[in-house]
């Protein structure tokens, strides 16, 4: 008999500790600065040059490309390497699950990725550091170099819908997980709350490793608030022996 599949929901506070804050949580930097927030907002950045000068100014400014993964990121993709299945689904763009060496395959990022751009015409796709040689190479709104479209970040932007395909699967694989662990999530923004939601009402042992309280704590088999980087490694640990 396999063991049973682990699902990890993976919010900012894993990566705090890799030095990046909280720029899309409800408390996050985007929300307390809505200047700040119209660079992330698809209906400015479309309509607005001048937004889209200063987007690639702070994509270029963005240390988040440069943060090494954290003794929470390597937990998970140890626990992957014993040989339990386990999928992560990450609110974070950073691509931090990736670089501790969890394969892609296995990561649903629900808001996509800062490490790739995308093209808004043609989709086309390339890694994030090409286009900022070109901003650093005098270009301040680079343009697809295919058809001329706007570029962005591969990330999912405030106006923005999520890929259906991607949340399709996080909800697959949220009902047919074994045990459900949500990580440094406030689980106060969708589609995050709902699917732990869906895994306690799919009778997942659900577990909440979270310094401050969410909204369901009442329904966790377990609930953590120690520090991500001790908990989450002692908690997988333990996980794989048990399985
Ligand atoms: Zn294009």
């Amino acid at each position: 008999m396999g063991s049973p599949l682990v699902a990890i929901l993976s919010g900012a506070g894993i990566s705090t500790d890799s030095g990046i804050p909280d720029y899309r949580g409800p408390n996050g930097l985007w929300r307390r600065n809505p200047e700040a927030e119209k660079l992330v907002t698809y209906e400015y950045y479309m309509g607005d040059p001048e937004i889209r000068r200063r987007s690639w100014q702070m994509r270029r400014q963005n240390r988040a490309l440069q943060a090494e993964p954290n003794a929470a990121h390597r937990a998970v993709a140890d626990l992957e390497r014993t040989g339990v299945p386990v999928r992560v689904i990450t609110q974070n763009v950073d691509g931090l699950h990736q670089l501790a060496g969890m394969p892609a395959r296995k990561i649903l990022e629900l808001h996509g990725t800062a490490r790739s751009f995308v093209c808004t015409t043609c989709h086309k796709r390339g890694p994030m550091e090409d286009a900022i040689a070109r901003v650093e190479a005098g270009e301040d709104d680079p343009l697809c170099l295919d058809c001329g479209g706007i570029l962005k970040s591969a990330t999912v932007m405030f106006g923005e819908r999520l890929d259906p395909a991607v949340l399709g699967e996080a909800v697959a694989i949220t009902k047919a997980c074994r045990v459900f662990i949500a990580v440094g999530s406030s689980l106060q923004v969708q589609p995050a709350a709902g699917l732990a939601g869906v895994a306690a009402d799919h009778g997942a042992r659900l577990i909440i490793v979270n310094a401050e309280p969410t909204p369901y704590d009442d329904r966790a088999d377990e609930v953590v608030r120690e520090p991500i980087g001790i908990a989450l490694p002692t908690l997988l640990r333990t996980l794989g022996e048990e399985s």
